[in-house]
């Protein structure tokens, strides 16, 4: 039903999936910069057509609206939710004598700005498997949470700017999110602005932020990408970084910021053997993880193989 030439295609179907280099057909789990290239044509959700307008330009795209069946080729394609920014979705192929799922990166707990994930049962399972060890255990989604806005609570008693590192898509505007909704009102880097103004386009309400174009004033938070340079401020600057990599005591030294939160957009160790659980496939193939997760897959008795190379470099 698949096979792996470089990156994942559908056989039957002759569709590159979530390949970052530029192929006839291809599908788009969601607008990270690693998931996207100029293709000729594309099949994705509409949030995803809108983010991959943005970043690329205007390109031939087939929108799939979550849970709506597409005939393409010899399968039918459905697309659902997977809870890790907007329009990011897993994608179930059938044919007359099998399904498969391709997860792409996902998330199973709540988030503030991206639909919750569903997962259907499928015979095959194709798994984005990063945080795919024991070690990788997410504290709590409200303890995390709960430290994010205390300590940018704290930082403006202290008459400090706040500087909150966070991916531009996705990570940026749920942190905008959680602020406002706490009645913190954000500042947003450009490359973040534009994004949210997507998100306000289809239908996501970020509260009270506006653009980062002038000085940063008292009881104001500021949300910038990853590698930003400081403000131009009179003001001290104490920056956080929100990814999930800060489940590692010493991320805060190697991000070098103040602070590092723990909220990430990809599923745990935990999330991620409760998806092959509720999915129940016949096989699973686990990419962009360490091997370890195929190993505890196996001993919990499921047809695990590892698929692809690990992934490079840092998720934010
Ligand atoms: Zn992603």
């Amino acid at each position: 039903m698949f096979h792996w030439d470089n990156g994942l295609k559908l056989t039957k179907a002759d569709l590159a999936v979530d390949i970052g280099r530029r192929q006839p057909r291809a599908f788009i789990s969601h607008a990270h910069s690693d998931h996207i290239a100029r293709h000729q044509f594309a099949l994705c959700t509409p949030q995803t057509a809108a983010l991959y307008h943005l970043r690329l330009g205007r390109r031939p795209t087939l929108e799939m609206p979550y849970r709506q069946t597409v005939q393409w080729s010899d399968l039918r394609l459905t697309t659902y939710p997977a809870g890790h920014c907007l329009g990011s979705a897993m994608l179930l192929a059938e044919d007359e004598g099998q399904s498969l799922l391709y997860t792409g990166d996902f998330k199973l707990s709540e988030s503030a700005t991206a639909q919750r994930a569903e997962l259907p049962h499928a015979d095959i399972l194709i798994i984005e498997s990063t945080y795919g060890h024991p070690k990788y255990r997410l504290p709590p989604r409200d303890e995390v949470v709960g430290q994010l806005i205390d300590t940018v609570k704290e930082i403006l008693e202290g008459d400090c700017v706040p500087v909150i590192t966070a991916y531009a898509l996705g990570k940026a505007q749920e942190v905008t999110k959680l602020l406002t909704a706490a009645g913190i009102p954000v500042l947003q880097h450009p490359k973040v602005f534009e994004v949210s103004q997507v998100y306000r386009q289809c239908g996501v309400d970020l509260g009270r932020f506006e653009l980062l174009n002038r000085q940063v004033e008292s009881g104001w938070a500021v949300v910038v990408p990853p590698r930003s340079p400081p403000l131009q401020s009179n003001r001290r600057q104490i920056r956080l970084a929100v990814t999930g990599w800060a489940i590692s005591g010493r991320a805060k030294y190697w991000l070098d910021v103040d602070y590092a939160i723990a909220l990430s957009d990809h599923a745990d160790y935990d999330e991620l053997l409760e998806a092959v659980e509720r999915v129940a496939p016949r096989e699973v193939y686990c990419t962009h993880g360490p091997h370890e997760f195929v190993d505890c897959l196996r001993q919990a008795g499921y047809n695990a193989h590892p698929l692809g190379r690990p992934r490079q470099g840092l998720l934010w």
